[in-house]
């Protein structure tokens, strides 16, 4: 599915898009700022995508960075859940940015 909404073929509330990336707000957001990062390319998790294509897991990281900067966070999360375990419903490697109220730790 979020091939789909990296190829524009469903909507999204699309914050920032790049030649490999793209940003969208959450739909049932868990903070004020709740912003998902995608690569356009599709592997499972992060650690899958960052084994295959590691400039592109860095390209992830860096537009994490940019969303948090144009939502002015000073504090936020960057989250991979990452096996149905730990709460991955989506198996397309996302990062959650999360931001806008207090955070705790360790996380549930
Ligand atoms: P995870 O549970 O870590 O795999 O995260 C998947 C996230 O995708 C959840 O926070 C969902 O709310 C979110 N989500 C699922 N479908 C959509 C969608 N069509 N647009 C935006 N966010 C979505």
């Amino acid at each position: 599915m979020f091939c789909k909404i990296a190829a524009g073929q469903i909507p999204a509330d699309v914050v920032r898009e790049t030649g490999t990336t793209v940003a969208f707000r959450d739909i049932n957001p868990q903070a004020p700022t709740h912003v998902l990062v995608i690569p356009k390319v599709h592997h499972p998790d992060a650690a899958s995508l960052a084994a295959a294509e590691p400039g592109i897991a860095a390209d992830l990281l860096r537009e994490a960075g940019q969303v948090a900067g144009e939502e002015k966070l000073e504090s936020y999360r960057i989250v991979f859940n990452t096996g149905s375990g730990a709460g991955q419903t989506v198996f397309h490697a996302h990062a959650h940015v999360m931001g806008g109220r207090g955070m705790q730790w360790p996380p549930g």
